[in-house]
Parts: C-alpha cells; sequence; structure tokens
C-alpha cells in the first residue's frame, strides 16, 4: 500500500455537497481525509475522544444524505495496487480502499488481467464495493474476490474477511446487516485471471456484441458504451444510479402477476424465486421522467432519482411515493439500495 504523507487535518461543519453524487446540501459535523493508516487511526482516535460517529466514504455515489451528518466523515483516500504473480494463469490483485474503481478496472485490463471488465464505469472506491457487492452485466465482485482487510472501529484491530465472512448476496453484504458501520475497509484482494476470459452472456451486453468480439477488451468497451448511453452522468445531473433493488419474488407470486400483467419482464433466479425488474414497475406506475418539485425520475432511466438542486427530504418524499404507488399496484415492496443518513421521518 503506497503512502502519501500529507498533513492530517480536522475540519468542522463542512458542507458535504461536492462529496455526494446527488450533490445534496448536507453538512458534516466533522470531515477529514485520510491518506494513510496512520491517518485513518488518528481519525477514530478523534472520533473516540469526542464521541463521534464515524462514517467513512468513498466518492459518495451510493449515499442519500437526508440532513446534515452528526459525526465524523472520512474519505478514505489510501492508495496503491500490488500484483502477486505466483501462478501461471491467475493472480491475486491488493487494491488500496481509496483507488477509483473504474480506474483499477481500466490499469489491470491494460496489464492484461481479466475479471473486472463487466463492472467498468460503476462510480466509487474500491473500499465501498464489498459493501453492496457492486455488480453489473452478470457479473457481482463476489465474482473476483478473495479477501479484505478492515480495522474494527470498536478495537482499532486489523481484521481479515474472506469472501464466506462477507456474506456476499444481491447487493448486500455482512458490511449491510451485522457488520453495520463496525468496520473501516482498507483494502481488497482479487483474483484476476491471466488467461483472456470474458463473460458475454448478459443479454444487453450479448446484444449490444452482436456475437462478433467477444474478448475482454471489448466487453469492456462495449459496458462503457451502454452505461454512457442509458445512465445519466452524475456530474451533469445528479444521481446514485438504481434508487432501489430488483425485487426479488417467489415464482408463484410473479405467475399472479403475469395473469395481470402479461408485458412484466421476470428473470429466473435459483430456489424458486424470480427478479423484477424495479425500472419496469415504477414506469408502470407513471413516474418515468415525472418532476415533484425539485427532483424528480430521469426520463429515459426510471430506476434512477434525479436531483435538481432540491434537498434530501424531497427526494426521499417522492422515493416514498413510488413506494407506496408500486405497493398498491403490484404489491411488491421496494427496496432502497444507497445508504441514507439523517433521515428522521
Ligand atoms: C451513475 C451511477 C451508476 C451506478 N451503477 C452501479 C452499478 O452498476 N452497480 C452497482 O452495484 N452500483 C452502482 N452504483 C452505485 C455505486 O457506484 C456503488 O455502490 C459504489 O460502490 C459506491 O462507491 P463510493 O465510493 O461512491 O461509496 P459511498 O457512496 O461513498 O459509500 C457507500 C457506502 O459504503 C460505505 N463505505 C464507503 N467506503 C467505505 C470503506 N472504505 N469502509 C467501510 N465502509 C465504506 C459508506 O459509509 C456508505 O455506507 C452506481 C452509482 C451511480 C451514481
Amino acid at each position: 500500500m503506497t503512502v502519501l504523507s500529507t498533513e492530517f487535518t480536522m475540519q468542522r461543519d463542512i458542507c458535504l455537497k461536492k462529496h455526494n453524487t446527488l450533490a445534496l446540501p448536507a453538512r458534516a459535523d466533522y470531515f477529514c481525509r485520510v491518506d494513510s493508516l496512520d491517518h485513518l487511526y488518528q481519525a477514530i482516535d478523534y472520533a473516540k475522544q469526542h464521541q463521534l460517529k464515524l462514517i467513512p466514504i468513498g466518492e459518495g455515489s451510493n449515499l442519500v444524505l437526508a440532513d446534515d451528518v452528526r459525526g465524523l466523515v472520512i474519505d478514505i483516500n489510501l492508495k496503491g495496487i500490488d500484483i502477486q504473480d505466483s501462478r501461471v494463469d491467475r493472480v491475486q490483485v491488493t487494491v488500496a480502499a481509496g483507488e477509483n474503481w473504474h480506474h483499477t478496472v481500466e490499469s489491470c485490463l491494460r496489464q492484461g488481467l481479466y475479471g473486472l471488465e463487466n463492472l467498468a464505469l460503476i462510480p466509487g472506491k474500491v473500499g465501498a464495493a464489498p459493501i453492496q457487492n457492486i455488480g453489473a452485466y452478470g457479473v457481482e465482485l463476489s465474482d473476483v474476490f478473495t479477501s479484505l482487510s478492515a480495522i474494527e472501529v470498536a478495537t482499532g484491530n486489523l481484521v481479515q474477511f474472506n469472501a464466506q465472512d462477507c456474506q456476499f448476496a444481491y447487493r448486500s453484504s455482512i458490511f449491510k446487516q451485522g457488520g453495520l458501520d463496525q468496520y473501516i475497509i482498507v483494502g481488497l484482494c482479487l483474483e484476476l485471471s491471466k488467461i483472456p476470459m470474458a463473460h458475454a452472456e448478459y443479454p444487453a451486453l450479448k446484444a449490444a456484441l452482436k456475437g462478433s468480439d467477444t474478448s475482454p477488451e471489448a466487453v469492456f468497451e462495449a459496458v462503457c458504451r451502454i452505461r454512457r448511453e442509458k445512465l445519466p452522468d452524475p456530474a451533469e445531473i445528479p444521481n446514485v444510479g438504481s434508487f432501489f433493488k430488483n425485487p426479488v419474488i417467489t415464482v408463484a407470486a410473479r405467475d399472479q402477476l403475469l395473469a395481470k400483467y402479461p408485458s412484466m419482464p421476470s428473470y429466473p433466479q435459483s430456489g424458486g424465486l424470480s427478479k423484477i425488474p424495479a425500472a419496469w414497475l415504477i414506469e408502470q406506475c407513471g413516474y418515468k421522467g415525472r418532476r415533484q418539485g425539485n427532483v424528480g425520475v430521469h426520463d429515459k432511466q426510471a430506476l434512477v432519482l434525479v436531483n435538481f438542486q432540491g434537498d434530501g427530504t424531497e427526494l426521499l418524499a417522492l422515493a416514498r411515493n413510488i413506494q407506496t404507488d408500486v405497493k398498491v399496484k403490484f404489491g411488491i415492496d421496494l427496496v432502497v439500495e444507497p445508504r441514507i443518513y439523517g433521515d428522521t421521518a
């Protein structure tokens, strides 16, 4: 892990607008950026001394700041990528939590290390990737994950988690469940292939590739192209990507809905379950492209809520309206995907 030695400074009453991709204007009581493990330990000590809640963040691309944040927000900026090339066909890549995720994907591909291409252009830093087991176009972090290192907040101990410990699931892990707020992730170890291999089976990807070149490089380019066409750039239209998880229901419940809504898309899952695209449900309730005050639903992607200079309260009010209407029409509960801070409603 590279250690960049810059001064460690604690700031107070900081506006977080630039630190979350929804550009929500919340403030943090305390804020610091950590460039080394030493800084991180100093920040944890400071929080302990002042009895502050710790909120580690990356690029804020999966945060909804409903109100001002009471506590110490830590911008994780640990850098470094290390490759352990001990096998003929595979390598272990250790990446520090503050590295940008997409740059890591690009850098690995450039060095002929394969497995991350489908996860190209997901915003955020490496340390946040395990939190919701990021996934896209048929691949999830858990497919390449070996282990992670984290600091346990309560003890200050550096601890290791293997894949099983992380309890990865669809947009979930132990860090969103029993381990919520207990660990600060400092680095990940990923296992990548030296032999070109690609996952090109995901329908939208397959269509974009048109069955021709299915090399990892072609998959990477296709994923970037689709994402740029489909998803609003947070720098232009503030958003956090998918606002809700795609609901997973029983096949029996799906069949009941299909009898009423024959055009409803669904994707089979193991264990007699079926995944329904939340975007379709939201669109059917008339929300696609709808504006509510200073927030709204994107006109090309109904799963993406966008902010036109509104605040977290307005955004969550829109999210609740959507949840209510989807529940009334389809009997399905939509679960919010990003982490909400400061919601008191
Ligand atoms: C346009 C757009 C498209 C997206 N597409 C996808 C997609 O295809 N698939 C997908 O899975 N996600 C997607 N996302 C969501 C988001 O990019 C991911 O969840 C990403 O991993 C968040 O990274 P971040 O650094 O911005 O985390 P943040 O938003 O800063 O933090 C998210 C959560 O992780 C915690 N956290 C952050 N860093 C650490 C750390 N080092 N240790 C412990 N906890 C930490 C925070 O406390 C917070 O609870 C998208 C978002 C946007 C804006």
